[in-house]
């Protein structure tokens, strides 16, 4: 029997049920949820817990958090929206992509310490560990500090055998750099994922990342600059190619956020744009991906197969 670690402790894999792969409960800033908790607006544990119990009663059953240090991580948060909602919450380790000048100079091996840590005896004085790794590269490509957290969180896989998630900028190729450096590292690329895959409609380049072993987080969703329907066309041509197997859709949806008083989005227009939430693949996609002739079975493994595999490391 395969365990992960969710925040709520050791799960059984085969009990992960429907899982998401990319969300974020909240999202914010380093230090932002235990420094300026009102920044996150009134409720908002409420809110989060309330929100969470739908999703549970939707067939939601686990998700796993895209969310590190330095979007707002906040585990004893993230445990306590477990224990009240019903939903298992896998938490992560690594690095999006806020690099704090105080940080320079820190080595790969120092960061894998700290995220083995993490993995192993538990994340800010607590004993909840992370179940998965993250590193980020966006438009720029893979900076200089970025590669040094990417081949941090390759030697932590390596000694913890924790898989990967990597958020990539699809529209660049930037998985074609990030993955040449896990391979330096001596990564199984079968142990990770490139996510926001489904920002870019090109067939072409998704199925080289799959050719090398790799799954792919379909995990935007509705997205920007990319419409849901083209979205949910190219995965359909992904599944049409024999890679159903290894898709792992998912929204990167926020419940919580920092509540501005000048908001670049308003929380109506967001709304509007999401009204379903972490439920929005079950009720749009998966009607699209039905109305393009996808079997049940092949929609049931999208998000329960796929996942239990990805964390077994099949
Ligand atoms: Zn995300």
């Amino acid at each position: 029997m395969a365990t992960i670690n969710s925040v709520l402790g050791p799960v059984d894999t085969a009990g992960l049920g429907f899982t998401l792969m990319h969300e974020h409960l909240a999202v914010s800033s380093a230090g932002i949820p235990q420094n300026y908790v009102e920044l996150l607006g009134a409720g908002f544990m409420e809110r989060l817990v309330n929100g969470l119990t739908r999703v549970k009663q939707g067939g939601i059953d686990t998700i796993v958090d895209a969310t590190t240090l330095d979007l707002g991580r906040d585990v004893t948060l993230l445990a306590e929206a477990s224990r009240r909602s019903g939903v298992n919450i896998i938490a992560c380790t690594g690095w999006w992509l806020e690099m704090p000048r105080f940080l320079n100079g820190v080595s790969a091996d120092q960061f894998a310490r700290l995220f083995i840590r993490e993995i192993q005896e538990g994340i800010a004085s607590t004993d909840i560990k992370a179940g998965i790794l993250k590193a980020a590269s966006d438009i720029a490509g893979v900076t200089p500090g970025e590669e040094i957290i990417l081949r941090g969180v390759a030697r932590a896989h390596r000694q913890t055998n924790t898989p990967i998630m990597l958020h990539s900028y699809s529209p660049g190729q930037v998985g074609r750099q990030q993955l040449a450096i896990l391979r330096e590292e001596g990564v199984d690329l079968r142990r990770v994922k490139i996510d926001h895959s489904n920002d870019t409609t090109d067939v072409e380049y998704l199925t080289w990342l799959l050719e090398q072993g790799c799954y792919l987080g379909l995990d935007r969703y509705p997205g920007r600059n990319v419409s849901p329907l083209a979205r949910t066309r190219t995965m359909k041509a992904l599944i049409d190619a024999g890679y159903a197997h290894r898709l792992l859709p998912s929204h990167d949806w926020s419940s919580v956020w920092v509540v501005a008083e000048t908001p670049l989005i308003s929380p109506e227009e967001r709304e509007a744009r999401n009204p379903h939430g972490y439920l929005y693949i079950k009720k749009v996609v998966f009607a699209q991906l039905r109305e393009m002739g996808v079997p049940e079975a092949t929609l049931n493994s999208l998000c329960v197969d796929n996942p239990r595999n990805f964390f077994e490391g099949d």
